[in-house]
């Protein structure tokens, strides 16, 4: 079956997130753009997972609980996983490796927990925007141990991406695609170091008004988590 999709998106627990994004409002723009399978990756946190994947399965769409890990590097990396107990645990391992400083509100943005119904359930105290104390090199083994996936995200941009930290890219990550921002230059598609990668865009959405109408499918033997993970693990091949 060809779903559409986009796999990178965020709510108002990002710091960065526009607060009208709670997990139900999320939900429903999926459903409305026509996104058949979706994914929340707020900034080193899995919090607003449970309520998004509810909210999400009401509309029908097939959701996946995820993260944006930002690595020592500076690397933001999508991060998805087949469960919530998954995710969970992956966010706990995070957690323990985030910095020990709290969250400033007024200079960062709020970082709202809600549930599936449009309720605060509270404000996550701990700093999510800063950087994990874990490796590039190690993230898609580590995500892999908790039956997840791991990509870079947004590698044309040049903050907080792997080409812009790094300079390169290399197959010893282990990564098995990449991701494009719906900006891309197509020139960047064209770099040596880029050949036979593959590639996917997702709309890196921090405000309602930033998800996309349904452009972009991928072919599923059926419409569970697994599958989809297993088509990112194929990079993309069915
Ligand atoms: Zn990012
Ligand atoms: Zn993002």
């Amino acid at each position: 079956m060809r779903l559409s999709f986009d796999l990178h998106m965020h709510s108002c627990l990002s710091p960065c997130g526009g607060e009208d994004n709670t997990p139900a409002n999320l939900a429903a723009m999926c459903a409305l753009a026509g996104l058949q399978v979706v994914a929340l990756t707020d900034h080193n946190t899995t919090g607003n997972c449970p309520a998004f994947c509810a909210a999400a399965q009401r509309h029908g769409l097939l959701a996946l609980p995820g993260m944006e890990l930002t690595t020592r590097e500076d690397v933001h990396v999508v991060c998805l996983f087949p469960d919530l107990p998954a995710a969970q645990r992956f966010d706990g391992y995070v957690r323990a490796r985030l910095p020990n400083i709290g969250n400033d509100p007024a200079y960062w943005g709020r970082q709202l927990l809600m549930d599936d119904g449009d309720n605060i359930l509270g404000e996550e105290t701990a700093f999510l925007a800063g950087a994990a104390d874990i490796g590039v090199y190690d993230v898609h083994a580590l995500a892999a141990s908790y039956g997840g996936i791991a990509f870079p995200a947004h590698i044309d941009r040049s903050a907080f991406s792997l080409l812009g930290a790094l300079g390169f890219w290399d197959p010893d990550m282990g990564f098995p695609l990449a991701e494009l921002t719906p900006h891309c230059p197509p020139a960047l598609r064209e770099r040596p170091d880029l050949k036979g990668v593959p590639f996917i865009v997702d709309c890196d959405a921090h405000y309602l008004n930033q998800i996309p109408d349904a452009h972009q499918y991928m072919d599923l033997p059926e419409p569970t988590a697994h599958a989809v993970l297993d088509w990112l693990r194929r990079g993309g091949r069915s």
